[in-house]
């Protein structure tokens, strides 16, 4: 492809990503105590622009020596973070999060360039993970202890929170700038040095990020670093005496691959993993409340969110399921596929072509089993090959990976419940337990539901509960290997450790 976009920068060595002009696609380089460092072991990969599989950059995958510098470089910035006291590190995220605003649409367009999503979609995702800085900056009032004053006879206690030391984030393709976001104001705000490894899918958002945070100092040398690659160097990260805690996001598989390796290495970790959520919608559901919502949870960036809506429980008789059914089908057929740079595009590019392929096998796979389809999207690829339309499957075996399991496609498949106590047992039989949503407009029937219902997020008539960065975030069940959450005062728990000291001055 022709259309190359990634131009190099002099000074970094990594990939700025401009608008075209035919260079070839350059290595990018991993950021390693404040300076831009060749990977020395391995080989490279290609990283594609999904709407027109344009090379944007090449990836290295880093091997253990490259992952290895990057722990020592933080290791030994560590002890000198710590000692910045919290409000000054607070001001350090308070530049970062003017210095990404001030970014934001060049940030969102390369989210849409590297990851496909539409440019409305990654604004958001943008916007999202500059409220993490945000949250994460208010760290001198979010570390306090506690204390009690003459636990006995004078003797007073008291509990601090210190640092863990260094910690690592690995991250997934599908958030490829808020969610390394999640984790690196929270870590450093609490005094921590920070290792990234974003997905070799998508890192050029990453890599911009870090570059931004070069150019202005915002950290000293070594308190944030980046390192690409894939599995070595995870494996890498997850055998380092140097990483203290690992925060990951991505499927459910590697989710308990990360948290088993990481308690069997003496790491404490949270693994975020995948998702199969189910959207009820309530015959008494306002029509265009429901429609708008499912739409965008089902189809929103091509169904590639932990978030997105992947099974549709219709509540009802025959009539107001079909009912509901129709208006849902209608207004997906309507839903225009491509490019997400265009702005009349409401359902973007798969990550790959390789995505589409295995999200199109199985959708047949579910055919062959019996299931019918009430909308095919399946239109060839589309000019990059990674296409595919919004796709609505009904009458698939209750066993079937349709039903079951996480697609990660715009794949939405549609379950019948006769009553909402139906509906949340067959919600509650999956094996996740990331995110739900209930359309209705009975306060009773959403408080049943979000009483009952087994997941992390819920929705009451919204279709993707976002992440607020005040909050914690992530599902139950399968949907987490771990117990903290991300964001929220989950991250300080995650990312300190309690000291109690007792004293006696008498
Ligand atoms: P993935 O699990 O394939 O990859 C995630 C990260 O793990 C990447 O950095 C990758 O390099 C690394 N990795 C993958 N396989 C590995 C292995 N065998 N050994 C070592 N490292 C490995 O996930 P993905 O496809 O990039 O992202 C999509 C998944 O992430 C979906 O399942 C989605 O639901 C999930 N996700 C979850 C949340 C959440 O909050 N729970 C948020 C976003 C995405």
């Amino acid at each position: 492809m022709s259309d190359t976009a990634a131009a190099v920068d002099s000074k970094t060595g990594s990939a700025v990503v401009t608008d075209g002009g035919g260079e070839p696609a350059e290595t990018l380089r991993n950021y390693v105590g404040g300076e831009w460092v060749a990977v020395e072991g391995g080989d490279a990969i290609e990283d594609r622009n999904p709407a027109n599989g344009a090379v944007l950059a090449r990836v290295p995958l880093s091997g253990s020596a490259d992952v290895e510098s990057a722990v020592r470089a933080a290791r030994e910035a560590q002890p000198a973070w710590r000692d910045v006291p919290p409000p000054r590190r607070a001001r350090a995220l308070f530049e970062l999060r003017a210095l990404l605003d001030a970014h934001r649409d060049e940030l969102a367009a390369l989210v849409t360039r590297d990851m496909g999503k539409t440019t409305a979609d990654a604004f958001g995702e943008v916007g999202r993970g500059i409220e993490s800085i945000e949250a994460a900056s208010a760290i001198p009032h979010l570390l306090k202890g506690e204390n009690l004053e003459g636990i006995a006879a004078g003797l007073d206690i008291e509990m601090v929170r210190q640092p863990v030391g260094v910690v690592a984030a690995i991250t997934p393709f599908n958030f490829p700038a808020m969610i390394p976001l999640w984790f690196l104001p929270f870590a450093v705000a609490c005094g921590n040095t920070f290792v990234l490894k974003p997905s070799e899918q998508d890192p050029l958002v990453s890599v911009r990020i870090f570059d931004l945070i070069d150019r202005e100092k915002i950290f000293p040398p070594g308190v944030v670093n980046l390192v690409h690659g894939a599995h070595d160097a995870v494996n890498a990260l997850l055998a380092s005496d140097g990483v203290d805690a690992i925060s990951f996001v991505g499927s459910a598989r590697t989710a308990r691959y990360i948290s088993s390796t990481a308690a069997a290495n003496g790491k404490r970790a949270q693994a975020l993993g995948g998702a199969k959520n189910a959207m009820v919608v309530m015959p008494d559901a306002d029509p265009a409340l429901m429609s708008n919502g499912i739409l965008s949870s089902a189809f929103g960036a091509a169904g590639q969110r932990c978030l997105a809506g992947s099974l549709l429980v219709l509540v009802g008789d025959e009539v107001q399921q079909g009912r509901s059914l129709r208006r849902i089908t209608e207004a997906a057929g309507k839903l225009k596929v491509g490019d997400g740079a265009d702005p009349a595009v409401d359902v973007c590019p798969l990550v790959s072509v390789a995505a589409r392929e295995r999200i199109e096998a199985e959708i047949e796979a579910a055919l062959e089993e019996g299931a019918t389809l009430a909308l095919d999207g399946r239109i060839d690829g589309g000019a990059g090959g990674a296409e595919l339309g919004p796709t609505i499957l009904d009458d698939a075996r209750p066993d079937s990976p349709a039903v079951t399991e996480e697609l990660f496609g715009p794949v939405l498949t549609v379950l019948r419940a006769e009553s909402l106590e139906r509906a949340i047992e067959l919600v509650n039989s999956s094996r996740y337990g990331n995110a739900t949503a209930i359309f209705t407009s009975s306060g009773g029937a959403a408080r049943t539901y979000r009483y009952g219902v087994e997941a992390g997020m819920v929705g009451v008539n919204v279709g993707v509960p976002a992440p607020v960065a005040w909050f914690p975030f992530s599902g139950w069940k399968d949907s987490i290997d771990g117990d903290l959450h991300a964001n929220g005062t989950d991250a300080i728990d995650f990312y300190t450790r309690k000291k109690v000291v007792t004293s006696r001055w008498e």
